[in-house]
């Protein structure tokens, strides 16, 4: 996050009226979706560029950034302002330097060359990004993993394999961890890449989901060539860049998380479950009242939580309260998903664009399972909990001391 000093001297006034004044004259709305590859409907990919990229260099994107990268040195509160303009007229773009994982993890640790190649491109989405963490066999325990990068010349080449890679298949360049140092226990020999993609050695094969979609990938890496400006951090000390990385991940996971899918509009201005069950005429219930009170509830709390923990970062106090509001949104994820099904009744075992509510039903129940899987299970946000927040003794870890070399499997 910004490490520029907050312009104490702008008054949030004269900050509305600037960033008003600026989104009058530039501000013309987007193109509308048009339909793409598949069938999809999207916003012309250039005209969004186009649009960033204006934001970018009007320095509204990263505006608690500091000058020197497209930022104002604004404390949180005021890029705040920023966003609630931005969203007073639909413009999208600005409260990167909270929401961008990818560009705020360059900031802080790209090298000096790499830097200023990545940075203004990632803040205007001209490139397209993946995460090369997940390993067979290293998940939760990212620690483990096997992929290797070796130093020869100017370049690293990277060997190894990853699974579970979002969006693999279009990105050009993926944030990878690789193992530079055998004889380390394994936290210490990882480091920290912008692996390029679009390269003979990287081989991308789609996994098919259990919503019919495709949005992950099996990586097989063979000698692919990673050049040495593109190592973030120190080599071997990928671990601690990760956490950070995981941290913003899990901020953006614990804010929100897709909604349904059918494209048949649901209401705008009533809680979604309570339009749904006046629709589907069962709001008298008694138990489906309770049902969605308690959801909303949950919801309203998480999103409290997540401003605490967003207040206490901005203060350069410990992110390990992200994780309480990450766990949080799987639980309403899966909640939320249980009771538009019970609403529906036995109308949710109907499914195609002809039941476009209970497809939608279907849909989120199966994909709430990204947020309790994706960035960490659950369960490894329990244990964080409990070890981090709770202060409880730290979960048994045999292998942690031992040079990895050594530790069953690898040598
Ligand atoms: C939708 C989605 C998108 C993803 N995108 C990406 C991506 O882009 N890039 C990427 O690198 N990865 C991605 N992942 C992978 C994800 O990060 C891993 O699936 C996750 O970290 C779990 O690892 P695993 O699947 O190997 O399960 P395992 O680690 O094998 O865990 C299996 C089970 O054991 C439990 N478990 C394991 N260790 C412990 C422990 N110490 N204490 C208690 N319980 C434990 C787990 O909670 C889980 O229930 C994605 C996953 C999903 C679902």
């Amino acid at each position: 996050m910004a490490d520029g000093a907050a312009d104490t001297t702008l008054s949030d006034d004269a900050l509305r009226a600037e960033v008003r004044a600026w989104l009058a004259d530039n501000w013309k709305g987007l193109p509308p979706p048009q339909a793409g590859a598949g069938g999809a409907m999207g916003v012309p990919r250039a005209e969004v560029q186009a649009w960033l990229a204006k934001v970018r260099d009007a320095r509204w994107a990263v505006p608690r950034w500091p000058a020197e990268w497209y930022g104002r040195g604004l404390s949180d509160a005021q890029g705040r302002i920023v966003e609630r303009e931005f969203a007073a007229v639909g413009a999208p773009g600005t409260g990167q330097d909270r929401s961008n994982l990818w560009a705020n993890t360059a900031l802080a640790y790209a090298s000096p060359t790499f830097k200023p190649k990545i940075v203004p491109r990632l803040l205007a989405q001209e490139v397209a990004m993946c995460l090369l963490y997940s390993e067979p066999g290293a998940g939760s325990d990212l620690a483990g993993i096997r992929t290797r990068a070796d130093l020869t010349g100017d370049h690293y080449v990277v060997n190894g394999q990853k699974v579970w890679t979002s969006g693999a298949a279009t990105a050009d360049y993926g944030m990878l961890i690789a193992r530079t140092d055998w004889d380390v226990p394994k936290h210490k020999g990882i480091s920290f890449f912008f692996l390029p993609m679009k390269q003979p050695g990287v081989e991308v094969r789609p996994l098919h989901q259990i919503t019919g979609e495709s949005h992950f990938n099996e990586v097989f890496i063979t000698d692919a060539i990673c050049p040495a400006e593109n190592l973030l951090g120190p080599l071997n000390a990928g671990w601690g860049v990760l956490q950070t990385a995981l941290a913003y991940e899990r901020s953006v996971m614990g804010d929100g998380a897709r909604g349904p899918r059918s494209g048949v509009a649901e209401s705008k201005t009533e809680e979604p479950l309570i339009a749904l069950a006046r629709e589907a005429g069962v709001l008298g219930d008694p138990l489906i009242r309770q049902e969605i009170a308690r959801s909303i509830a949950y919801r309203r709390l998480n999103a409290m939580n997540n401003a605490r923990a967003k207040a206490d970062l901005a203060q350069g106090t410990s992110s390990s309260i992200m994780s309480l509001g990450k766990l949080a949104m799987s639980r309403i994820l899966h909640e939320e998903a249980r009771v538009r099904t019970l609403i529906l009744g036995a109308g949710a075992l109907l499914e195609g664009p002809d039941y476009p509510r209970a497809e939608d039903a279907n849909f989120l129940t199966l994909n709430a399972y990204f947020t309790s899987i994706g960035g960490g299970t659950d369960q490894i946000q329990r244990n964080i909990i409990g070890e981090r927040v709770l202060g409880l003794p730290k979960e048994p870890e045999v292998d942690r001391d031992v040079p990895f070399r050594r530790v069953r499997g690898n040598s």
